[in-house]
């Protein structure tokens, strides 16, 4: 059989603190527990804003260091998480940040918004097919809020995880193989709103608040099928994961704040829609395990358990 590990998690974002800031508890929860949690990163996040005013000389329209200075950011926030597989989409800097929707950014030639739908899903197809995940994690189709690098990341992962099953596509990046749960990020409304209302409470030290909706992927809760309760190391290691992004968030006890100095509260659960699959809780019940149901689990992990039921 394989070297991999028995559960096998795969998460595909955008720029460097959206792993972070989405999936850290769920990322630091599986790490833990022995499963391989894969993060491949599309982008270096070359156009962000820079929070630190002693960094602001990073930024692309100063001396546009900020992707190298972020990969650092990234592989701190790894640490935090102890996961140990973190990749970029085909090579360091092979994809750029696009900026937001509609900058000029947009149509450079190395954009990842310009990228072939194709070539940068063979890109990821190379890590599945190594890699094996049963469980894909990436944004909704409108990337959570529309941001052009994240709905390409979406778009992308998709393709990956259709082609990457496809034995007649690329059969030199490996053995095919199929995924069998997708999920997408998500955060219901409730939650969002009582964090909201817990941080107007805290009176806190940003210069505003920001809005429900400037939440990315807010959903009815209705619409939620899986939710990981952060355990208190887990959320812990969130927190520190977000605030190694140094040049991204500034973080404030149980609240943040990005680039527009608007507070928002940090959400240590997160939570998920599964949109390939078969759940792996009853009827209508949210799973509280990505891998619930999860039919191949294969690895050493798994041996280990047959054994000591064996005994
Ligand atoms: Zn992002």
């Amino acid at each position: 059989m394989s070297d991999l590990p028995a559960r096998r998690l795969l998460l595909v974002h955008a720029h460097p603190d959206d792993e972070s800031i989405n999936n850290g508890a769920t990322m630091a929860k599986y790490a833990a527990e022995g499963a391989l949690v894969t993060l491949v990163t599309c982008t270096l996040g070359e156009e962000g804003e820079v929070i630190p005013p002693h960094l602001a000389h990073l930024a692309a329209d100063k001396d546009d260091v900020l992707g190298p200075y972020r990969s650092g950011e990234l592989a701190a926030a790894m640490a935090e998480l102890g996961v140990t597989d973190h990749r970029l989409l085909g090579a360091p800097g092979r994809y750029r940040d696009s900026g937001m929707m509609g900058a000029p950014q947009n149509d450079r030639p190395d954009a990842f918004w310009q990228a072939d739908l194709d070539t940068a899903a063979g890109d990821l197809v190379a890590v599945v097919r190594e890699v094996r995940p049963q469980v894909l994690v990436t944004y909704d189709p409108d990337g959570g809020y529309g941001h052009p690098d994240h709905i390409q990341a979406h778009r992308v992962a998709m393709r990956a995880a259709d082609l990457a099953a496809d034995p007649a596509f690329r059969p030199e990046l490996g053995a095919a193989h199929a995924i069998e749960k997708v999920y997408w990020n998500c955060n219901p409304r409730s939650v969002v709103e009582e964090g909201f209302e817990r941080l107007r409470a805290a009176g806190l030290s940003f210069p505003g608040v920001a809005e429900v909706d400037d939440v990315p992927g807010v959903v009815p809760d209705d619409q939620v099928t899986a939710s990981i309760a952060a355990a208190p190391e887990h959320g812990a290691a969130k927190a520190a994961a977000m605030r190694a992004h140094v040049t991204q968030i500034a973080v404030d006890g149980p609240f943040f704040a990005l680039s527009n100095d608007l507070g928002q509260p940090l959400l240590g659960d997160e939570h998920y829609r599964l949109v390939r699959g078969t759940p792996g809780a009853r009827d209508g019940a949210r799973e509280d395990d990505l891998f619930a149901g999860v039919r191949t689990q294969d690895g050493p992990e798994t041996a280990a358990d047959t054994r000591e039921t064996a005994r």
